[in-house]
């Protein structure tokens, strides 16, 4: 084991975490990660609501979901993973309705009793057939189930939520969520599916928790940059824009922001999540936390309105955009970090994709392996493992 190598990891989020562990644990390496937020866990963080004791998501629901059986038994090492299955509800223009689009949602929306073959006949009738291969998200939309289905359920949330024309979003947008002619409602097709019993902070506290890891939180990158000369590597994790002082420009995000709801409910909407599609009513989603751990009981309730907009200068960056403007910014940005010394980019932020918790934490992994590897080959550590376009 080659010992004490020093890096330094920027950002405290699942990425940062795992890639720390694992190179403490398996290089024998010191590790400083650092984090501009007073917290680690970046946006999953959770925390209890000193109210009421409610685990709250702090920014916004995470739900893990993976077929990955190696990130699975990784994130269980860390903490127990209770079940627990996201069915969502959609209140739309006609009533509530169950997400994802499955056989009781269509039979309710068209006041039928189909079976699955009926209704995937149905459908086939509804889908615009004039579109063979989908080139946005709008047409992938009209193509799959319509329009009476995409304008009720999709097009004014997918507006809210973007905050563009839905024809200028990638169809792989909607293909993150199924459609289905059964009456399965768990929002995820994943086989492993759940939350932490403790929160999801608690897991990545965990992870943290070696010997050779050291934590700082509300620490800027900007407030070490003049040691970084102290670090064998570098591993970041923040906004890639941001890494090269937006010298081609600014990478367009989403951010969302929550409004608290004050209620004295012990129940609020009975549901976890529900979605709002109509582009009348301005926010997208409300969600009350306490259905988020049914194994937990709670007199009071926890419920946060969710809105969506464009990301501000001091506005946490969510969902990438990836629009065309973005695209060609964004290879500028990644032929500059591909010829990088001493830093590697990783995660969500760095490589800008739209990346769950279990894709981000499969790649830390890999990550780690490949530094591994390349020590032992006497290589230099990778910068970029991904092509991330
Ligand atoms: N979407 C929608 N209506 C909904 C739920 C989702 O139009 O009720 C669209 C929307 O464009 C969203 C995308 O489907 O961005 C993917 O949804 P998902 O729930 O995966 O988004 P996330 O959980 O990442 O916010």
């Amino acid at each position: 084991m080659e010992q004490n190598r020093k890096y330094l990891v920027i950002g405290a989020g699942f990425s940062g975490a795992v890639v720390a562990r694992g190179l403490a644990e398996r290089q024998g390496a010191r590790v400083l990660v650092i984090d501009s937020r007073p917290h680690i866990g970046g946006n999953c963080h959770t925390e209890r609501d000193s109210e009421t004791g409610v685990m709250v998501h702090r920014y916004g629901p995470h739900i893990f979901n993976t077929d990955d059986l190696r990130v699975w038994n990784y994130v269980n090492k860390f903490g127990t993973f209770r079940p627990f299955v996201n069915r969502v509800k959609a209140v739309t223009g006609r009533g509530v309705f169950s997400l994802p689009i499955n056989l009781m949602t269509i039979n309710q929306f068209f006041g039928k009793t189909f079976t699955p073959n009926e209704a995937r006949s149905y459908l086939a009738t509804l889908g615009d057939t004039s579109i063979t291969e989908p080139q946005n998200f709008e047409e992938q939309a009209l193509k799959m189930l319509g329009q009476d289905l995409y304008e009720n359920f999709f097009k004014g949330y997918t507006v809210k939520q973007w905050g563009c024309d839905p024809k200028e979003l990638p169809a792989s947008i909607l293909t993150r969520l199924p459609v289905r002619f059964n009456y399965d409602d768990n929002y995820y097709n994943k086989f492993y599916q759940g939350i932490p019993e403790e929160g999801y902070s608690k897991v990545v506290e965990n992870i943290l928790n070696f010997p050779g890891i050291e934590v700082r939180l509300s620490t800027d990158f900007e407030s070490v940059k003049q040691t970084l000369n102290l670090f064998d590597h570098i591993i970041y994790t923040g906004p890639i824009d941001r890494f090269f002082e937006y010298e081609y420009g600014r990478l367009a995000y989403r951010t969302v922001y929550f409004e608290r709801i004050k209620t004295d409910m012990n129940d609020y909407q009975g549901n976890a999540v529900i979605n709002y599609t109509n582009i009348e009513v301005p926010w997208t989603r409300i969600h009350e936390h306490k259905h988020f751990t049914p194994w937990e009981s709670h007199e009071r309730t926890v419920v946060f309105k969710e809105f969506s907009k464009e990301t501000g200068l001091d506005d946490i960056p969510y969902y990438p955009k990836r629009l065309a403007r973005d695209k060609s910014m964004l290879s500028r940005y990644l032929e500059r970090a591909s010829a990088s010394e001493g830093v590697s980019f990783l995660g969500r932020l760095a490589t800008y994709r739209y990346m769950d918790m279990e894709k981000v934490i499969g790649e830390a992994l890999s990550y780690v392996d490949a530094v591994l590897e390349a020590a032992q080959n006497g290589k230099k550590v990778p910068v970029l493992l991904v092509s991330p376009l």
